[in-house]
C-alpha cells in the first residue's frame, strides 16, 4: 500500500484549481471502547467522563462560532447533546456500576440513539449528529484522534473516504489547500461546498485510500488528477496553468457573452440574502436560483409572512432594474426534509417519493402563502421576479403550478426541468410554463439512476454523460420552438467548458455558485456562438464522458488553452 514518488492517481475533478502540500487524513473511525472496568475510584472516573463531555461541548460551540450561519445552528445543537443532563446522569450511573468512562459514554449514547431513531423522520435525521458527538467524546477518553477535520497550524491537503457536510462546513480555506476523497460525485454536497469555498477537489476512488499522512500531493481539481510526491517541474506546470486561469477569471468583467457578442446572462445561485455580497462581487447579473428552503430548514414551523417578504425583497432590491431574480418555491422532501412537512408515510426511496412540487400539491395552502409573499415582495421592486417549481414531472404539474402562481399575482411562472419525463415532455410543459430552468444535479441523478449523495457512483453523477446532454438539448430545443427562455441552474453551469457546450445547445442563461462566475465568463468570452454550437454537436455525438470532453476541447480551442 501507500504511494510512490510520481504516482499519478486519476480521478474526477469536482472543484477546479490547483493545490499542493502534505496530506492529512480525516480520522473517521473511533475504536470500540473495551468492556472491562477501570482502576481507581468511581467518582474520579465519572468526573473524567463528564469533563470529556463538557470539553467536547465547548469545542463544538467554538467551531460553531467560527463557522457562523447554518453550520453554527447544527454545531450548537450538537453541543447541547453533549451537555444533556439525562445523558450525564446515565453515564455517572454506568460508571458507578463498574463501566470505564468510554464504555459508559458509548452505552448511554446507544440508549439515546434508539430513542431518537424511533422518534420520527426528522429526529432520526439527527442520529448521525449524535453519533458524531459520541465519537468525539469517546476519542477524547481513549486518547485517539478526534474524528473530523484534523487541526493543523500549517496548510495541508485533506484526504478522506468521504466528507459529511458538517465536516466541510467548518473548513478553514486558509489551512486546507485541497480535498482528495474516495467517494462523492460532482453533485454531492461536499463538492458543491468545495466549489463555494474555492477549494480544488478530486474524487480519486480507491486510490485515495493509499495516500498516507505527510505524502506531498499535487491536486489538480480541473484536470481531476492527483500526483504523489510530484517533481518541481510538475508543480510549476500545474501552477502556471492555474495562474493563467486565474488571470483570465480576474480579467473577465461585464455581462456574459460569447466572443462574437451573443448575450448569455450569468446569474448566481443563492440560499438567501447572506449570499448576495459574493454574488455581486463576482458580477452576477441577477439570480438564477434562489433556494428558498434554507429559510425553512431546521425550524418547527414555516417562517411567517413578514419574514418571508423581507428575505425575498432584500434579494430583489440587490439588483438593478430589469435584472432577473428566479425564486424556487419550497423544495421539501428527500435530501431536504422539513420538520413541519413530513413525508406522507414510510418512503422506500425518498428521492423518488413525495418531494418538491409533489409535496406542495399535498399542502397547497403552504405554496399559496409562499407565492403571495413573493408577489408582495415583487410589488414595486425593480428587478423582475420569476418563480419556478422544483420536481415538475408532466404538463399537468406545470399547469397546476402556473395556475396557483397566477392566482397569487405572480407574472412569470416557470418550471425546473429535473426529471427526465419533464425534459422529454418539455413542449407540452411549455403550454403553461413561461420559462424553463434545467436542474442538472437532479436531472443527472434521475437520468443515470444514481443517487446524487451515494458514494462509489461518481461516473454516473456526471452531467457530461451522453444521456444527460441529450435531455438538456431536447429541453433547449423545445423551449426555443415555444419561444421560452431556458436556463441551467445545476452545477453543470459552473463547469466553464460545459457552460459553452450548454450555450451551444441553445441554453439562454447560466446560473451557478458565485465563485464560479468569473471563470465561466472568461471561458464564454473566448468562444464564438458557432464554436459553442460545434462543441455541443460534437459532445452530443460522443459515446461517453471522456470523449465528449475531448470533442468539446477540440471545438473550443480558446477555452481549452486555459487548461480547462
Ligand atoms: C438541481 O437539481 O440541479 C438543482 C439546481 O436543485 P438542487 O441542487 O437544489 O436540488
Ligand atoms: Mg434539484
Amino acid at each position: 500500500m501507500g504511494t510512490s514518488a510520481g504516482d499519478v492517481l486519476e480521478g474526477t475533478g469536482v472543484s477546479p484549481g490547483v493545490g499542493h502540500g502534505p496530506a492529512l487524513r480525516l480520522a473517521r473511525s473511533v475504536p470500540e471502547p473495551p468492556t472491562g472496568g477501570y482502576e481507581g475510584d468511581a467518582g474520579a472516573e465519572a468526573d473524567r467522563a463528564l469533563e470529556a463531555m463538557e470539553a467536547t461541548a465547548q469545542d463544538l460551540s467554538a467551531r460553531g462560532e467560527r463557522a457562523g450561519g447554518q453550520a453554527q445552528e447544527v454545531l450548537s445543537a450538537q453541543a447541547l447533546m453533549a451537555r444533556d443532563p439525562a445523558l450525564a446522569d446515565d453515564v455517572r450511573r454506568r460508571v458507578g456500576e463498574g463501566a470505564a468512562a468510554a464504555r459508559a459514554v458509548a452505552d448511554a449514547f446507544a440508549v439515546y440513539r434508539d430513542m431518537l431513531a424511533s422518534a420520527g423522520e426528522y429526529m432520526a435525521a439527527r442520529v448521525a449528529d449524535l453519533d458524531d458527538v459520541r465519537d468525539r467524546i469517546v476519542a477524547r477518553l481513549m486518547g485517539v484522534p478526534v474524528p473530523g477535520v484534523p487541526e493543523s497550524d500549517t496548510p495541508f491537503v485533506l484526504v478522506a473516504a468521504d466528507l459529511a457536510p458538517a465536516d466541510t462546513a467548518t473548513l478553514d480555506p486558509a489551512t486546507v489547500l485541497a480535498f482528495v476523497t474516495r467517494e462523492g460525485g460532482p453533485t454531492s454536497h461536499s463538492a458543491i461546498l468545495a466549489r463555494s469555498l474555492g477549494l480544488p477537489a478530486v474524487v480519486a476512488g480507491e486510490a485515495a485510500d493509499r495516500i498516507t499522512d505527510g505524502t506531498e500531493l499535487l491536486v489538480d481539481g480541473t484536470g481531476g488528477v492527483v500526483v504523489a510526491d510530484p517533481t518541481g517541474e510538475q508543480v510549476e506546470r500545474a501552477t502556471a496553468r492555474q495562474a493563467a486561469r486565474e488571470a483570465a477569471a480576474a480579467g473577465s468583467s461585464g455581462p456574459g457573452s460569447t466572443a462574437d457578442g451573443h448575450r448569455v446572462p450569468l446569474l448566481a445561485n443563492i440560499g438567501g440574502p447572506k449570499d448576495l455580497p459574493a454574488a455581486l462581487e463576482n458580477g452576477a447579473e441577477g439570480v438564477g436560483l434562489y433556494r428558498t428552503e434554507f429559510l425553512f430548514l431546521d425550524r418547527g414551523e414555516a417562517p411567517g409572512r413578514e419574514e418571508q417578504v423581507e428575505a425575498y425583497r432584500t434579494v430583489l432590491d440587490a439588483f438593478p432594474a430589469g435584472s432577473k431574480v428566479v425564486v424556487r418555491t419550497l423544495d421539501a422532501g428527500a435530501d431536504k426534509p422539513l420538520a413541519f412537512l413530513p413525508p406522507p408515510g414510510e418512503e422506500p426511496n425518498p428521492a423518488l417519493g413525495v418531494r418538491g412540487l409533489r409535496m406542495m400539491r399535498r399542502h397547497p395552502e403552504m405554496l399559496s402563502s409562499q407565492l403571495s409573499a413573493l408577489a408582495e415582495a415583487a410589488d414595486g421592486a425593480q428587478a423582475v421576479l420569476n418563480v419556478m417549481a422544483p420536481m415538475v414531472t408532466d404538463a399537468e404539474d406545470a399547469a397546476w403550478f402556473a395556475e396557483r402562481a397566477r392566482e397569487s399575482g405572480i407574472e412569470h411562472a416557470g418550471v425546473m426541468v429535473e426529471v427526465p419525463a419533464a425534459a422529454l415532455g418539455a413542449r407540452h410543459l411549455a403550454r403553461s410554463a413561461d420559462f424553463f430552468s434545467i436542474g442538472t444535479n437532479d436531472l443527472t441523478q434521475y437520468a443515470c439512476a444514481a443517487d446524487r449523495e451515494a458514494g462509489g457512483l461518481g461516473r454516473f453523477q456526471d452531467p457530461w454523460q451522453p444521456a444527460v446532454l441529450e435531455l438538456i438539448a431536447a429541453t433547449a430545443r423545445a423551449a426555443a420552438a415555444a419561444d421560452r427562455p431556458c436556463g441551467v441552474c445545476g452545477e453543470a453551469a459552473a463547469d466553464p467548458l460545459l457552460a459553452c457546450v450548454l450555450v451551444g445547445t441553445g441554453v439562454t442563461t447560466l446560473s451557478m455558485g458565485a465563485s464560479a462566475l468569473p471563470l465561466v465568463r472568461a471561458a464564454l468570452s473566448r468562444a464564438t456562438l458557432e464554436e459553442c454550437k460545434a462543441a455541443a454537436s460534437a459532445a452530443l455525438d460522443a459515446p461517453g464522458v471522456d470523449e465528449a470532453k475531448r470533442a468539446a476541447r477540440e471545438a473550443l480551442s480558446g477555452v481549452a488553452e486555459l487548461g480547462l
